[in-house]
């Protein structure tokens, strides 16, 4: 089996170990071998970066905007290909795989437009004869960490606006996940960069991910991924004066109220809990009902959940795909057990399904009868497990929704104007959907959340700029 390798300096090298890339969907399938980089070849790697700094932020925004086209277009052309890749090694089914590769195309192409657009400000001085801009340049070289469930959005989404503002990149992906993010590095390995200014460097987060986070050179880092590694990462980063992003789990609620679209509400809540497996940091894991629309409710979400076809992510009749490992599948399946003994009812699924492939495949689990306080409803369990916490009006269905350490997402089906004003205003979350599910979201505004969700400047859209680059104020008397 071919070695893929990781891309240092403008060269394919060979790493220490290897990493086998297996589909979750059958675990008898290798997709490919992978070079795990160490230490060494990270520090390298921000080395060719950081040499290639210079003349790069210099480059002229016509240059990337055409560089970052190119590769939004051959990313969209390869969709089904790509997207086939990416649920086989994920687990997602193949319109998602595909709807995912559609979306990374398009942020490459939502950049090349905002490399040209960057413009800065002239002011006035209060001092006489004193003019002063304002300017945005970029911030050196980035470190890019990214997690496994969105395999080729999410990296696209750091590594687009890096390069469109003129920034060099070592992108260290997930191990579990390392095929999608070799391609899109082919990709842009192709794409006319000079050399040094992308670098793909693919190994553990203990070993790769912390050297990126050590290296004096690195001028900043972009995390997504779990609370506890981006705890770390942001205290090193703020001993050691880097600039730092960090997009992290969630707890979404979404809200029911008494006057929903019963059958809209159920479909919101299905497709935000438990599509792409429920391994969505957007996910609508907690669903919080209005006493008299619970019971019907509840009853619907049951009888969707009975036919939803849970297989193989490439089977198209597939609707869930299976959860990504073993200790992600373990994971879920304990917190199942931990709801049954916090005096929860499991009103359907959180069993071990078999298929004709050997899988990670679980049956969508839905707990009734539980209150915010319990375990389930305070910790992110990144799995197809949702809750339903009974609510007596809007005003508790709205205390439960923002008590919580998270405020990523969040969401009301409704068809009172009232309360959906009112629910925009207060809900203590970063994204709020009226009538939508939680997750889904567009690559042309902000994404990012509040409180122990999110750190640092949002990403995506126009906003990314605040992060990708450093203002600066200059000062001249004419
Ligand atoms: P992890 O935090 O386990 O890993 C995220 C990345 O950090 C991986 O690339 C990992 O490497 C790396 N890493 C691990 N240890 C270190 C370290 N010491 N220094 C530097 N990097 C390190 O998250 P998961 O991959 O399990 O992803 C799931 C999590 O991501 C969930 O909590 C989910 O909510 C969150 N997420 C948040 C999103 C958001 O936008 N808010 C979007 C998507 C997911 P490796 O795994 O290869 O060892």
């Amino acid at each position: 089996m071919e070695l893929m390798r990781n891309f240092i300096g403008n060269e394919w090298t060979e790493g220490s170990s290897r990493i086998r890339n297996i589909n979750p969907s059958d675990t008898n399938d290798v997709i490919g071998l992978y070079a795990s980089a160490d230490a060494a070849a990270t520090n390298t790697a921000i080395e060719a970066a950081a040499a290639a700094s210079f003349s790069w932020s210099r480059s002229t925004p016509e240059v990337r905007s055409d560089i970052l086209d190119k590769i939004g277009t051959e990313i969209l052309a390869r969709r089904e290909e790509l997207g086939t890749l990416l649920s086989r090694e994920e687990g997602k089914i193949l319109s998602e795989g595909i709807g995912e590769v559609v979306r990374a195309g398009r942020v490459f192409k939502f950049f090349a437009g905002e490399a040209v657009r960057l413009n800065g400000e002239r002011v006035r001085s209060v001092r006489p004869g004193v003019d002063i801009d304002v300017v945005r340049e970029p911030e050196g070289v980035i470190g890019l960490i990214t997690p496994w469930n969105f395999p080729i959005a999410i990296p696209a989404w750091k590594i687009a606006p890096a390069l469109a503002y003129g920034n060099c990149v070592v992108f260290k992906p997930a191990e579990m996940v390392p095929g999608s993010a070799w391609a899109l590095s082919e990709i842009i390995s192709r794409s006319g960069l000079p050399d040094g200014v992308f670098n793909l460097v693919m190994g553990p987060g203990s070993k790769v991910g912390q050297a990126l986070v050590d290296h004096p050179k690195v001028r900043a880092i972009s995390f997504t991924g779990s609370v506890p590694t981006g705890s770390r990462i942001g205290l090193a980063c703020f001993q050691s004066g880097k600039k730092v992003q960090m997009e992290m789990g969630g707890k979404n609620p979404l809200v029911v109220l008494n006057d929903a679209d019963l059958d809209l509400a159920i479909n919101t809540a299905v497709n935000g809990a438990f599509f792409s497996t429920g391994q969505r940091c957007t996910a609508s894991s907690r669903l919080i009902v209005e006493d008299g629309i619970h019971d019907r409710f509840v009853e619907g979400v049951v009888a969707k959940l009975s036919k939803l076809r849970v297989g193989h992510a490439l089977d198209k009749a597939s609707e869930i795909g299976p959860v990504v490992s073993e200790s992600q599948f373990e994971q879920d399946l304990d917190y199942v057990r931990l709801g049954k003994e916090e005096g929860a009812r499991l009103a359907f699924g959180g069993e071990r399904l078999n298929r004709e492939h050997p899988g990670y495949y679980m049956s969508p689990a839905l707990f009734v009868e539980t209150s915010n306080d319990m375990r389930i409803n305070r910790e992110e369990i990144f799995g197809p497990v949702a809750t339903v916490i009974r609510a007596r009006n809007y005003d508790d269905a709205l205390e439960i929704a923002n008590d919580t350490q998270f405020g990523l997402s969040s969401g009301i089906c409704t068809t009172s104007l009232k309360y959906a004003e009112d629910f925009k205003h207060k809900s203590a979350a970063g994204m709020v959907m009226v009538n939508l599910p939680t997750a889904g979201v567009d690559y042309h505004v902000p994404f990012g959340g509040r409180k122990g969700s999110s750190y640092g400047p949002r990403e995506q859209g126009a906003y990314a700029r605040e992060f990708y680059t450093s203002v600066k104020t200059a000062y001249t008397l004419a």
